[in-house]
Order: C-alpha cells, then structure tokens, then sequence
C-alpha cells in the first residue's frame, strides 16, 4: 500500500508544498515543532532511510540543503536543525527545523500550533526563497 507521503507526492492528500524535483520532495509537517518545519522525502518510496541507495541519500541531502537555505533565508532563523527519526512514516524523510533563538526546544512530538493561514503563508515565503 503506498504510504501517506506518496499519496501527498500524487496530490490525492492535500500538503503544504515547498518544493520538488524530480525526485525529491518538500512539504511542511503538519505537526510542527517550530514554525516552518518542514519535511524532505525521495519521491521513490523506500521505509528506512540508509536503505537509500548512495546516490539517492546524497541527492536527499543535496535537496534538503537548498531547502534549509530557503528557510534560513525567509524566517530569519539562526541556522535550520535537522532530525531524522522514521518511525511513524514508513517513507524516508528528514525533517528540517528552523531554529529561531538559542535554547529552543527542538524535539519531535513538541508540536506547536500554527493555524491554517499561517502554515499557508510559511510554505509561500519558503517557497519564494527556495533555488533549486
Ligand atoms: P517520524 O516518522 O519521523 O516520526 O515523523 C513523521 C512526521 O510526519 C511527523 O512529524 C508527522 O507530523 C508528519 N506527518 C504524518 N502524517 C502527515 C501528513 O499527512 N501530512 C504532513 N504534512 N505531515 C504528516
């Protein structure tokens, strides 16, 4: 059965969307822990991350990258964390954390509430600053 994040990818589950390449994708988690968390998964649905093939996790972590320096640039954050966990989605993903302040709490299941504009607003001003 195709996971949550492949249906997103096929646009039969709605997302905030960031961005995508060929064979990559970015969406912002709809539990996040800081403003603009985000998410970066291979278009190709594989559960555990270093079951990627080499080139496959250097172009997720090629991807993230240009992601995170779109966050940087759009929030005003300090530097963007990044967390890789997996156990809930059985899709590699990396989650991207926009860290505003020293000392922020930055651990999963902290969600903080952002409302529906506000996630809107996010994903555009990420969006607008990500280059590919
Ligand atoms: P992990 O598998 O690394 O523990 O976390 C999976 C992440 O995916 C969680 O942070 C969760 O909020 C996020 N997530 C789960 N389902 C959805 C969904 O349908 N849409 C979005 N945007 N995020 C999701």
């Amino acid at each position: 059965m195709a996971s949550i994040f492949s249906k997103i990818i096929k646009g039969e589950i709605p997302c905030y969307k960031i961005a995508e390449n060929e064979d990559y994708f970015s969406f912002l988690d709809i539990n996040p822990i800081a403003e603009g968390h985000t998410l970066v998964i291979p278009k190709k649905e594989t559960d555990y991350i270093f079951d990627l093939s080499d080139e496959s996790l250097q172009g997720l972590i090629s991807f993230s990258k240009r992601i995170a320096k779109g966050i940087d640039q759009s929030l005003g954050t300090i530097r963007t964390g990044i967390i890789v966990e997996g156990l809930e989605v059985p899709h590699a993903h990396i989650h991207l954390i926009p860290i505003y302040f020293e000392g922020q709490p930055v651990s999963l299941g902290r969600k903080t509430d952002v409302s529906e504009s506000r996630m809107k607003e996010l994903a555009s001003l990420i969006s607008n600053a990500v280059e590919l």
